[in-house]
């Protein structure tokens, strides 16, 4: 449809016709055309059609103009009107980690009770095929926050129950908590003895035991019990996020932890051709090696030697550009491991009726005191590096800003691309930083709601002020703070589009019931426009891909999806809705709901 007869008749004879340019044109491997295609180009233009050429896209603009791409081995396809736009950049998430979720045991992210839980981890543990080799249970989707009623509070007790001989590890979909049981704790040598580890904490009773929580970093204490998964299993894990990913629509992500084990599988998996978006990995630097600045940039240069594969190129490859710092960890109760710049409230009255007043707290130390962090970030960033900074509560983004800071004016000249991630409390004076500092705040959309995770964790932690600024995303606009998305998957389920409409609605979903029904905070949602461009331009930018994706111009490369609904004009509720038809990453198709897109090679022009 849409093409002139004139067009047809150039594009059959592919001889000159009104104009050399014309005849000139090379064809298209395929033309779309009928489309609402929202380019996320400085302006936001919509265009009718699209062309695709050696997996760039030639041709942005009006049905009639996108005639001349047509030749004949040209695919043709006819959006019938429907939405296209940029593949999903996801800045921010933990895909290998993501993968396995989807794997074994899991309690899908539910809001239990105690006995919902018990009943559930007691179900797989029926299940030999959920253990690892060595017998362990290692349970995935812990929706820690969720526990109802609000306040349960689990210990290794609660796991014994359930299995006394065979060690049962319980994975917080925070990523922050893990859960054991005494099998696991004797496997894993913990006693009241061991010490933490920097930037973890082992939770101990009252009688100085260990509870089974094991918080951040001492995480790593049970590695024995929950070994590192084999090679084997990992590029398997790999392969199931990156088929989730196509079916969001994700082009693009930056692994936001990357070890070895998350680079070596998405390696393999380009290597077989089978990477479907482009990969960014982001290495972590551990609190404890702070200092040793020239031993880190040593590692760090060595795995991207390993590992990068240069300059981004139409197939997906890998980079390796970014660097991961944890300024600290969530400011949500139980686990209240975020930074903050005044301290937690504390119930000074009792669990019937009480009284929260401000006590002594700010969270944890920082993960790194500004006097480290200063001097680090400028040696990663001379070697070339960006850093992506995990900053939850005020307290760790202001060291994150200054930590910016420090580096723009030792080195003014440096082309850097600081990155701070979820940003859940800003302090106000620190909003209007980000601009200046150009630090992109990596936002978490979906954390933008009621729900047990953010008012029931934090409020009464936080004080009625700070709880009602939770979410600074509309402050951080109006301030010009660049935007991005990162999903931090698997920390929630893998769901943008539900992100998306939280990001503009800041209201939860229906079923979450009344209770969640209201917008968090006195802050409006961002635009439409906004949370588009924060999952595909912004989130270019902060990978240093936005000259290749972000949106759909002329010489990009062409990572775009076709939905099912035009996200820009339906009600924003049902953006939660949309469906992904169509996922092509340089040109090429690597997600077609159910067929629904048809790609019709045609034999020559429309006739
Ligand atoms: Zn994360």
């Amino acid at each position: 449809m849409g093409l002139s007869f004139r067009h047809a008749v150039c594009m059959a004879a592919l001889l000159s016709c009104a104009s050399p340019a014309m005849a000139r044109t090379v064809p298209a491997d395929v033309v779309f055309t009928n489309g609402y295609i929202y380019s996320v180009d400085k302006k936001d233009h919509v265009y009718q059609a699209l062309a695709v050429k050696d997996g760039h896209i030639a041709y942005v603009g009006s049905n009639a103009k996108a005639g001349r791409y047509v030749g004949p081995a040209t695919q043709r396809v006819d959006l019938g009107g429907r939405m296209m736009m940029p593949g999903l950049v996801d800045g921010h998430m933990h895909p290998l980690d993501g993968g396995k979720s989807l794997m074994g045991c899991s309690l899908d992210y539910l809001a239990l009770t105690h006995d919902e839980f018990s009943q559930r981890v007691r179900a797989c543990t029926a299940n030999p095929a959920l253990r690892r080799a060595n017998g362990t249970l290692v349970v995935h989707g812990w929706f820690q926050e969720a526990m109802k009623p609000a306040g349960v509070r689990l210990t290794k007790e609660d796991l014994d129950r359930i299995d006394p001989r065979r060690p049962i590890v319980v994975r917080s979909t925070f990523g922050h908590t893990t859960l054991v049981n005494s099998a696991a704790l004797r496997m894993a040598g913990i006693t009241a003895a061991t010490k933490a580890p920097a930037g973890g904490e082992i939770v101990h009773d009252a009688k100085g035991q260990p509870t089974g929580v094991l918080e951040d970093v001492a995480q790593d204490l049970v590695e024995r019990v929950d070994p590192p998964l084999s090679a084997d299993e990992n590029v398997q894990a790999a392969r199931a996020s990156l088929a989730a990913m196509r079916e969001q629509g994700i082009t693009g992500f930056l692994d936001a932890w990357a070890l070895d084990d998350d680079l070596s599988s998405y390696t393999a998996l380009q290597k077989s051709g089978e990477l479907t978006a482009r990969a960014h990995f982001a290495p972590l630097v551990e609190p404890a090696t702070g200092t040793d600045v020239a031993g880190n940039v040593q590692r760090l240069k060595a795995i991207a030697a390993k590992y990068d594969q240069g300059p981004i190129g139409v197939d997906p490859g890998i980079t390796v550009r970014n660097v991961k710092f944890f300024m600290d960890g969530v400011i949500a109760a139980p686990e209240l491991t975020g930074r903050v710049l005044q301290p937690y409230y504390v119930n000074a009255g009792t669990k019937d009726a009480p009284n929260w007043v401000p006590g002594t707290s700010l969270g944890p130390a920082p993960y790194f005191p500004p006097a480290v962090l200063g001097p680090l970030l400028q040696g990663v960033v001379q070697a070339g590096f960006d850093p992506h900074m995990h900053a939850d509560g005020d307290g760790a983004v202001h060291i994150a800003l200054d930590g910016v800071q420090y580096v723009r004016e030792h080195l003014p000249h440096a082309d850097f691309r600081p990155a701070i991630a979820h940003d859940e409390l800003v302090s106000p004076a620190d909003v209007p930083r980000y601009r200046p500092l150009d630090a992109v705040a990596v936002l978490s959309f979906q954390w933008e709601k009621e729900g047990p995770d953010t008012v029931d964790a934090g409020r009464d932690f936080l004080g009625p002020e700070r709880a009602k600024a939770m979410e600074p995303a509309w402050p951080l606009y109006k301030a010009g703070a660049r935007i991005a998305y990162g999903s931090d998957w698997p920390v929630d389920r893998l769901n943008e589009w539900f992100a998306l409409k939280v990001g503009v609605t800041r209201t939860n979903a229906p079923e979450a019931g009344e209770k969640y029904s209201h917008p968090l905070g006195d802050a409006p949602g961002l635009p439409r426009p906004a949370v588009v461009r924060a999952i595909t331009m912004n989130s270019s930018w902060e990978l240093r891909s936005d000259t290749l994706t972000g949106s759909l111009e002329r010489g990009k490369l062409a990572d775009l999806i076709v939905l099912d609904r035009n996200v820009m004009q339906i009600p924003a509720a049902d953006i939660a809705n949309t469906k992904v038809l169509l996922t092509m990453v340089g040109g090429k198709v690597v997600y077609n709901r159910d067929g629904s897109i048809a790609l019709n090679a045609t034999t020559g022009p429309a006739r």
